[in-house]
């Protein structure tokens, strides 16, 4: 029988799973914390299990741990880059991000992305698969445990569509703010997404504190259309109204992802139709210079980016540039797992 992944359970299906052998549903609360809160990922080293639990609890269920592959540390601004190998031989990247208020984590929610963003080195290398909700999770907890940092927000802006692994990914968030384990409360966590409509809707409905980041990236539909294909199945027009319901059903900004690219959308027509698109919506627009992926040749002067925001204020849209951490590292998702991917097919498929 395969083992259950004990890591993607929440306490109340441990503690089904743990009554249904006869055990006390306490112990369900004790095993969680150990795992959640003091981290052991040995069974055998939780010390206030009996020997005997202990031994089922290795007969039916597994931990499933990630391995550091590789880790790039900045030597401009303390960011750092893993390149994670999981237990089915994929890779997927984490960025551990300091801030002057503490330390965020950008987890990846896919092994590859379907979605074609055509500036996207991520989706460049293909989609494999979703990853499960503690594959999500323990992104986090061997990242604090090899940096020795304690992480204080989360974004979903790493490899993959978080709404294209929606269940995954809710059940991640359950397990990520579970009061009797990590307790992180979701004001501190964002969502990106490019714009998988019906499921802005779903996740409106559940009310739950995140903040939505929306990749837009253009704001003239064909144009769109042109550098992310999901926006020929949901168009703009429906993104933004979704994005509104969103912002009613909530009562949280929405924040509009913007990478500035030169001759592709920053010109000062781009700024009036982004300034009509989002006037009078509660949103903030974080502008981020395109990161280089070496199979295009998008590139943003930096000026550029400071010229397009400035466009934007004197239309009345208030505009953040984003701060570019890491960029010794190549902190731009997907280029470290298209490597290794690339590296392992070249040996054969075998583990390196
Ligand atoms: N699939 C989700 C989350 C992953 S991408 C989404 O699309 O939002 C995280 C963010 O990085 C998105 O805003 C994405 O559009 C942006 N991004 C991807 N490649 C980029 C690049 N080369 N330069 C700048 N931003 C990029």
């Amino acid at each position: 029988m395969e083992k259950i992944d004990i890591l993607s359970l929440d306490l109340d299906e441990l503690a089904e799973i743990l009554t249904s052998i006869g055990e006390k549903k306490f112990r369900a609360k004790q095993i969680f914390q150990w795992l959640h809160v003091k981290r052991v990922l040995d069974f055998d080293k939780m010390t206030d299990i009996s020997v005997q639990l202990r031994r089922s609890l290795n007969e039916i269920f597994c931990i499933n741990r990630l391995f550091v592959q590789k880790r790039l540390e900045s030597a401009i601004d303390n960011t750092v880059k893993y390149l994670y190998r999981l237990s089915d031989g994929n890779f997927v990247e984490t960025v551990l991000m300091e801030y002057s208020y503490g330390y965020s984590i950008c987890v990846s929610t896919q092994v590859g992305c379907k979605m074609g963003c055509n500036f996207c080195a991520s989706t460049i290398a293909g989609y494999v698969r979703s990853l499960t909700a503690s594959e999500i999770l323990m992104q986090i907890y061997e990242a604090e445990r090899d940096s020795g940092k304690s992480v204080s927000g989360v974004v979903l802006m790493g490899i993959g569509e978080p709404l294209d692994n929606f269940d995954n990914v809710m059940k991640f968030l359950h397990l990520l703010s579970h009061k009797g384990g990590n307790d992180m409360s979701l004001r501190h966590v964002s969502l990106s997404t490019c714009g998988i409509v019906p499921r802005i809707y779903e996740l409106a409905d559940m009310k739950l504190q995140l903040t939505l980041s929306v990749s837009l990236h253009c704001a003239d539909n064909e144009g769109r259309s042109e550098i992310m294909p999901v926006n020929k199945k949901y168009d703009l027009p429906s993104l933004i109204e979704a994005c509104r319901y969103y912002i009613d059903k909530t009562g949280r900004r929405v924040t509009f992802e913007y990478a500035v690219i030169d001759d592709v959308n920053s010109s000062s027509a781009d700024a009036d139709k982004l300034a009509k698109l989002l006037r009078g919506m509660n949103c903030h627009v974080n502008l981020i210079p395109v990161n280089k992926v070496r199979e295009r040749n998008y590139h943003t002067a930096r000026s550029g980016v400071a010229e397009f925001a400035k466009q934007l204020g004197r239309r009345g849209i208030n505009a953040t540039v984003r701060r570019t951490l890491g960029s010794d590292i190549e902190a731009a998702c997907g280029q470290l797992r298209r490597d290794a991917a690339q590296q392992n097919e070249k040996n054969g498929g075998a583990d390196t």
